[in-house]
């Protein structure tokens, strides 16, 4: 206490000084623009960042810092909050629904770049944005889908057309005399390279079946994160296997590629430090954090597995681990983390327990159920 500092080395460095009782948010931003510099360099094509995954002030500067220039955007606020903090850089209205309103909005702050995945709403399209803003062509992009392989959850469920209607949109977007485009999303947290794979194959026959050549090709977010201690993300071998794959698809004639990372940019700089408010039959662990919290997507993708128990002092626990059950701090029963996780034997009461790669998906969601959810932001050096 009284050092007057504000940045700390690590999640150890702060706890050692603050002990909070709250869970706090540990930022790194040079992470953040490590892992961005990585995406720039071995993407062959435009980074773009899908804003929603994490859409805090201090991301979308040191993305911006780092050189990306372009945003994956879902809602007026998301365009609003990038317009603001990011004015030259382009945003694509990746959400292939949207009201009258929302499309409105997007046509009066210039968006040059939508997607779409039905007739009905590229009807409205039709209808509301022009084909071209102060002298450039207006892209809409039809999005198709797979079954899905590889990815730790589904999105095609709800998104996505079938190859064939993608086939008939994209006739429909060239013939109105807009850039005709395609994206698609493979699913989030995808560890294996394949999965981009027969997607790109599929966006080859889309072109040949509409009998367009696409200007160009996005192949979504979906890049993994560090989320399992076991299994480390190689982001270069995804990008060996997309520039390999369009290759053999297209050839010489290959549309201009984008990609929109959310998890796969944010989630690895941020680390959430949660406390142990009580340990309870010997197996159960109470923390000041859980689903309604920053932890609120643990049930659908699995835990975070990559952590550390520090005592009050900073110092890490190192007894032999073995499985605990996890609680949040609210009173419903479905706060909890699934299945179990292995924390040292040792772990005690006013512990911390840092859950590495928790930026993405998480503070965005984080709720005030309970009047818990109060956590609060840090920046940190590195993750020690
Ligand atoms: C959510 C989303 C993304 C980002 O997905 P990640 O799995 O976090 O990379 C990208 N594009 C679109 C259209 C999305 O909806």
């Amino acid at each position: 206490m009284g050092t007057g500092k504000t940045v700390w080395d690590d999640p150890a460095d702060l706890i050692r000084h603050l002990q909070p009782d709250h869970p706090v948010m540990a930022f790194a931003p040079t992470v953040l623009q490590d892992r961005a510099r990585q995406f720039l360099t071995g993407f062959p094509g435009l980074v773009t960042y899908a804003v929603k995954s994490n859409p805090d002030e201090a991301v979308i500067q040191n993305l911006v810092a780092a050189g990306l220039q372009g945003f994956d955007v879902a809602s007026p606020w998301e365009i609003d909050l990038i317009g603001r903090l990011a004015p030259r850089a382009a945003r694509h209205y990746h959400n292939p629904v949207r009201s009258r309103r929302e499309i409105a909005h997007g046509v009066r702050e210039g968006i040059l770049a939508w997607s779409v995945d039905s007739r009905s709403e590229l009807e409205k399209l039709f209808e509301q944005v022009p084909v071209s803003v102060i002298g450039q062509r207006v892209e809409i992009s039809p999005r198709f889908k797979l079954p899905v392989l590889g990815a730790a959850y589904d999105f095609g469920s709800k998104f996505g057309a079938t190859p064939d209607l993608a086939a008939d949109l994209l006739r429909l977007v060239a013939d109105r005399g807009y850039v005709a485009s395609l994206t698609f999303h493979p699913g989030t947290q995808c560890t294996e390279p394949t999965a981009w794979e027969s997607y790109i194959r599929t966006a080859r026959e889309i072109c040949d079946a509409a009998g367009i050549r696409a200007h160009r090709l996005n192949l979504g977010g979906g890049f993994p994160s560090h989320r399992a201690a076991g299994v480390a993300p190689d982001l270069d071998a995804i990008f060996a296997k997309i520039g390999k794959t369009v290759a053999e698809c297209f050839g010489g004639d290959a549309p201009a590629l984008v990609c929109e990372p959310g998890r796969g940019l944010c989630a690895d700089a941020y680390a959430l430090i949660a406390r142990v408010k009580g340990l309870r039959h010997g197996t159960d662990v109470f923390l000041n954090d859980g689903v309604y919290g920053a932890l609120a997507e643990l049930p659908v993708i699995g835990n975070l597995d990559r952590i550390e128990v520090l005592t009050p002092q900073g110092t890490p626990r190192t007894g032999a681990r073995s499985g605990r059950v996890i609680f949040g701090p609210t009173c419903d029963s479905v706060d909890r983390l699934p299945g179990e996780l292995a924390l040292p034997d040792d772990v005690a009461e006013d512990d911390y327990i840092v859950f590495h790669g928790a930026g993405a998906y998480s503070l965005v969601i984080n709720t005030r159920f309970n009047g818990f959810g109060a956590v609060t932001r840090a920046t940190v050096m590195g993750f020690g």
